[in-house]
């Protein structure tokens, strides 16, 4: 299945946080959307394998995801080996993206930083053809970068607000990892995530990037390489009047 937009993350719930809103807004334009879970999350504080899997569905659903598919890398060793590459070229080669992304380089979690090296090795691979995987060889178009616990100067900043208040319905999906009014704060094995404040930690997040464009919420990414603009005056249109320092 093809889609135009592939995101990776290494947990279920990872591409939710750091990228849910654009890939909500997307799916209402018409495009097709996916995302890939490098693990089952078998490792976190709260939560089985199961549990998660069946969060990861649901959050889907409210995402209007195209493809949703968790792969067999075990959580906590998401490591950047032969073997991990061919699994992420084979998503790659299977549903052959337009746009591809990947987490931000530098994270907390080991498995977070691993994840990013090992999309972005495979998004080149994925275009030699001497690659066997019994899958036509393919290279996106670009690789973009999401913003996980660490900040960066992004590249660009997508609109979200019209996506955002879905995108926190998709995060709430994973009762098991987040705060729910329903769960004592002080619940068995309490994380950083799962605080009450988390949440309101992700939406001052997007307030802040959409302020920097002039919109209600936005969501950050970043490229390695040089934007190329076409038409500066048809791309610099209006609404960016709001962004002048
Ligand atoms: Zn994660």
């Amino acid at each position: 299945m093809t889609l135009d937009v592939l995101a990776f993350g290494a947990h279920a719930d990872d591409t939710e946080l750091a990228c849910g809103g654009t890939l909500i807004k997307l799916a209402g334009m018409g495009y097709r959307t996916g995302v890939v879970a490098l693990t089952r999350g078998e490792m976190a504080t709260r939560g089985s394998a199961e549990t998660r899997a069946r969060e990861f569905e649901k959050a889907a659903q409210i995402m209007g995801l195209a493809s949703h598919q968790m792969l067999d890398i075990p959580d906590g060793r998401v490591e950047v080996t032969w073997e991990n590459k061919l699994k992420v070229i084979a998503e790659i080669r299977a549903h052959r993206p337009r746009i591809v992304v990947a987490p931000y380089w530098v994270d907390r979690h080991p498995d977070h930083e691993n994840a990013s090296q090992l999309v972005r090795a495979s998004v080149y691979l994925a275009g030699l053809k001497k690659i066997e995987t019994g899958q036509e060889a393919f290279r996106p178009g670009k690789l973009v970068f999401s913003q996980g616990r660490f900040e960066f100067s992004p590249s660009f900043v997508v609109d979200i607000t019209d996506a955002q208040a879905q995108k926190m319905n998709a995060i709430r999906a994973y009762v098991s990892q987040f705060h729910h009014p329903d769960q004592p704060a002080s619940a068995p094995g309490e994380t950083l995530i799962g605080r009450p404040e988390f949440l309101n930690h992700i939406e001052d997040r997007d307030r802040r990037y959409g302020a920097q464009i002039g919109a209600k919420y936005g969501e950050p990414f970043l490229v390695r390489e040089a934007l190329r603009v076409d038409d500066p005056v048809a791309f610099f249109g209006p609404e960016y009047r709001w962004t002048i320092p």
